[in-house]
């Protein structure tokens, strides 16, 4: 990927279908629809897949859809899925063995041969994606299937229009304009009209976007789309300080307040599931009675679980509050020692999707101010 280039159009709606046609030529495409009370990604083929005229509304412990006043398009925050269910499928097969006459033979899993199109990534999750690289991609033990997607995906950002109340995606630096790592970029402009500002970000977003229908960009054009993610980032109503926060977390080890957390958290793992970001897997083998084959499967794990921190004779983190202070402390503060960045990009899942509402913002800050002496 490259930053962005000069390339930059304006679209009518209708070329988005030329550009999903493009690119599902030789790419599965995936992208927002409306299912299930929820704007969830999925393959799309159609203009009419894409959730026209619906918005959410979020807040902690809480989403809902309901229908917008215009046809708007991506006019609307985050929902329950993120892309990490494509680059890092919730269950995969690593390995199968074959029993034989000498012995067993280890098969490898069938190559990925999908390509896979994202339409509509929000900077926060093109954020995600690049701290999913850090880990799975670019870290001492690359997970090769998980690179080969990665190297092979064509992604369509979409900058934000839309702020729910549990973004904080701009007191992380990680939203809501994308930055880099897309192929192109749209803002949806909706200022008495509807069009899509595009803008290229690699050598292939450009030679896609050149074979659009499209007009070139004014400068009034430029300065609307510009004011589309200004007025977001000003729209956000929740902000994590991040000054010193490692370190103050980490200080705050044995505080009373992860005891007040736990009287709350029902350790589900909900928040660890929708998080982008999230990567913690476990492993186990499947037999078949009937074959002489087993595979060793690969699935989406949670810090949250008893048995993820079983070690031999028992758990680590027997506690509701351990484990909801493994999670929180290493999102904000030890994932920094780790990987140069923290574990959290302010896409807000984790509060939506609490079943009981916890905010990890709140509950970062209030142990922030703890240690400050506020409390
Ligand atoms: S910790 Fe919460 S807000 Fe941060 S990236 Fe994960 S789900 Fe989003
Ligand atoms: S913080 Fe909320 S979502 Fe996470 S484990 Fe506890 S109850 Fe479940």
């Amino acid at each position: 990927m490259q930053q962005a280039t000069a390339a930059i159009r304006v679209l009518a709606p209708e070329a988005l279908q030329d550009l999903i046609s493009a690119l599902a030529a030789t790419r599965v495409v995936l992208g927002p629809v409306r299912r299930d009370g929820a704007i969830v990604y999925d393959e799309i083929s159609r203009l009419d897949d894409l959730p026209a005229g619906w918005t959410d509304r979020q807040e902690a412990g809480q989403y809902r859809l309901e229908p917008r006043t215009d046809a708007a398009l991506f006019g609307y925050a985050v929902g329950p899925h993120s892309w990490k269910q494509f680059l890092l499928p919730p269950r995969e097969v690593l390995f199968t063995t074959r029993q034989t006459a000498d012995g067993l033979d280890f098969l490898p899993p069938p190559a990925e041969e999908r390509t896979y199109a994202f339409i509509g990534v929000r900077a926060c999750e093109l954020a995600a994606i690049a701290v999913q690289d850090k880990v799975l991609r670019d870290g001492p033990y690359a997970d090769t299937a998980y690179a080969a997607r990665r190297e092979n995906a064509f992604i369509v950002a979409v900058n934000c229009g839309t702020a729910a109340p549990t973004c904080f995606c701009a007191s992380m630096n990680t939203g809501p304009k994308a930055a880099a790592g897309y192929d192109i970029a749209l803002t949806e402009l909706l200022d008495g009209r509807h069009e899509f500002l595009a803008e290229a970000g690699s050598e292939a977003g450009e030679a896609l976007l050149a074979a659009l229908p499209s007009r070139p960009a004014s400068a009034g054009d430029l300065a609307a789309a510009e004011a589309v993610t200004v007025n977001t980032a000003a729209a956000q109503t929740r902000a994590l300080n991040t000054e010193n926060l490692p370190a103050q977390l980490a200080a705050a080890a044995n505080h009373p307040h992860w005891q007040e957390v736990a009287q709350r958290c029902l350790s589900c793992g909900n928040c660890t599931m929708v998080c982008p970001t999230c990567f913690c897997t476990t492993v186990a083998d499947h037999t078949d009675l009937t074959t002489a084959d087993a595979q060793r499967v690969r699935s989406w794990d949670s810090c949250f679980t008893l048995d993820f921190s079983y070690l031999h004779g028992g758990s680590v983190r027997q506690s509701t509050a351990a484990r909801y202070r493994q999670w929180l402390t290493h999102k904000l503060s030890t994932w920094v020692e780790q990987f140069g960045t923290m574990g959290c990009v302010g896409c807000g899942r984790c509060i939506t999707w609490c079943p009981t509402g916890i905010d990890l913002v709140a509950e970062a800050t209030a142990l922030r101010e703890a240690q400050n002496g506020n409390s």
